[in-house]
């Protein structure tokens, strides 16, 4: 059984590791010339960033993935679990806020904010617990390609309350603002506004409380080149389409003519770019890419002393810049971002004495008014100069000695991402499960996604996921006579 996966991210990465571990001959397409998509490594004279997604969480499925291809996790990369996993920090105030552990200390966190939202955390749990079960251990590891699955999961999730809106569900458990905020950010990790997203997503809390936050040494990417050795990686390798005949996938033709057989199609491109690979019209109603973001990678001469491996600042008008970024049409006025610096945990990922940051600015994507050529700088050292003077990240600019940067514009440019999306579809109700692009590509025999943009949705555990339900999908559906010649 001949499978080709068009695009090397973490998500088709994982299909083929694990096709390729249930008997599949498998060949990974890869536009760029190295794989890895949105978790690439950037290195620069003795730095090193990982350009994307810095925390993982939920080592387990990442554990499953590597085991259905044959690898160890532990011994092809180096896992160390962070504690505090982040700080939180709030424009213009002392206090900050450190996702601690375990639950006891978590608790005395919060209850250095508030007494009675500390006797809360544990009523807060016990209403994730079932959502995370149900959410992301039952739902997210199958398949929603009807409605009937749907329709069967949504008593539950109206039950558990899980369909409102995820602050307002953290707001009947705490009462003091900044913890309704450390308890609902986290959905922006995965382009999603907190005060619209579903409480679905009060799950990556539960989550994080239960399976920790981790880091891989060498940064992310080390889970890349694991992942990657044992597969067919052909990089530089743009996939122009996908060649079908009788509604079945036949192939895949590459820009410079090159045509190669399959008999199935997975595709880790950005999902909205479907129908284009596919020669067809657009099927049925417009996806709502996600948000877009804008990236700083310092190598500094010296270490900012204000900031753990995993910092978030929020600024002042949380709301309203979350707004902006998620719907608006211009750059917001003020600034909540998030920077890693993994030389707190990894010495070697900058030079010594110096530092090694990456700052994610959240934006808006390319739907929005923004002239990026002649924007950046101008927001480059506005965000510098808001790091120093409101989150006190003093010596900041004249620390750095080399810099690179990412925006809206390469995500679109280098990934192919709509609009410079930064975590593909809009993960809203009303793009989610049955509602979001499914694993199998309805009208077409033999064709799959996998990615951020397929069921269950974006961020490492999502794309992990959802590379297992496709997987099983492929095979399933693959003739016995194919799988057989296979294995
Ligand atoms: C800045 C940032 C920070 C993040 N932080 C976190 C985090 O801390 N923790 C977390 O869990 N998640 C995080 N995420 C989310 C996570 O990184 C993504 O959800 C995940 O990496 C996406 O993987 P994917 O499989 O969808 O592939 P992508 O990374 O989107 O890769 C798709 C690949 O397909 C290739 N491709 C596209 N079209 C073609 C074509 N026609 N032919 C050949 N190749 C093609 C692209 O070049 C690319 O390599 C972050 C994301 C971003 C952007």
């Amino acid at each position: 059984m001949k499978v080709i996966v068009i695009g090397a991210g973490l998500g088709g990465l994982a299909v083929a590791l694990r096709l390729q571990g249930l008997g599949c001959d498998v060949t990974v397409l890869e536009q760029r010339d190295a794989p890895g998509g949105r978790a690439s490594r950037l290195t620069d004279g003795g730095f090193t960033w990982d350009t994307g997604p810095s925390l993982i969480t939920m080592p387990w499925v990442l554990e499953e993935t590597f085991a259905a291809g044959g690898l160890d996790l532990h011994r092809e990369v180096r896992l160390r679990r962070l504690d505090p996993l982040y700080r939180i920090r709030w424009a213009g105030e002392e206090r900050t806020f450190d996702f601690a552990d375990s639950p006891e200390r978590l608790q005395e966190e919060v209850a250095s904010f508030s007494t009675s939202d500390a006797r809360r955390v544990d009523d807060f749990l016990a209403a994730t617990k079932p959502i995370y079960e149900h959410a992301i251990l039952g739902a997210g590891r199958r398949p929603f390609d009807d409605i009937r699955s749907f329709a069967a999961l949504l008593p539950t999730m109206l039950r558990l309350d899980a369909v409102m809106p995820l602050h307002r569900f953290v707001s009947r458990y705490f009462r003091h603002p900044r913890i309704r905020e450390a308890f609902s950010f986290h959905s922006l990790f995965i382009g999603g506004d907190p005060y619209r997203v579903p409480a679905i997503y009060a799950a990556l809390v539960y989550l994080q409380v239960l399976d920790g936050g981790w880091y891989a040494d060498g940064g992310v990417y080390s889970l890349v080149e694991a992942m990657s050795r044992p597969l067919d990686v052909r990089c530089g390798a743009r996939a122009e389409a996908v060649e079908t005949a009788g509604g079945r996938v036949r192939g895949v033709r590459l820009v410079g003519g090159e045509r190669l057989g399959a008999d199935a199609v997975v595709s880790n491109a950005d999902v909205m770019r479907t129908d284009a690979l596919l020669g067809r019209p657009p099927e049925g109603r417009s996806l709502r890419p996600t948000m877009s973001c804008f990236l700083l990678y310092l190598g500094l001469d010296r270490p900012v002393d204000a900031l753990l491996h995993h910092t978030l600042l929020v600024g002042r008008e949380y709301r309203d810049f979350i707004r902006t970024v998620t719907r608006g049409q211009h750059l917001p006025r003020t600034f909540s971002s998030y920077v890693h610096a993994p030389a707190r945990t990894e010495p070697g990922m900058a030079t010594p004495g110096g530092d090694s940051l990456a700052v994610l600015l959240p934006v808006p994507n390319l739907r929005a008014d923004v002239d990026w050529e002649r924007e950046g700088d101008a927001l480059r050292d506005a965000l510098i100069a808001d790091l120093e003077r409101t989150f006190g990240l003093d010596g900041l600019a004249s620390a750095v000695r080399l810099e690179h940067r990412m925006t809206p514009q390469d995500f679109a440019r280098d990934l192919g991402a709509v609009d410079g999306n930064a975590f593909a579809v809009e993960p809203t109700l009303r793009q989610s499960a049955y509602f979001r692009p499914p694993n199998r590509v309805r009208g077409v025999t033999g064709m799959y996604h996998v990615g951020g943009g397929t069921h269950p949705g974006a961020g490492i555990p999502g794309v992990m996921l959802g590379a297992g339900v496709t997987a099983a999908m492929v095979v399933a559906d693959a003739p016995a006579s194919r799988m057989a010649v296979a294995a």
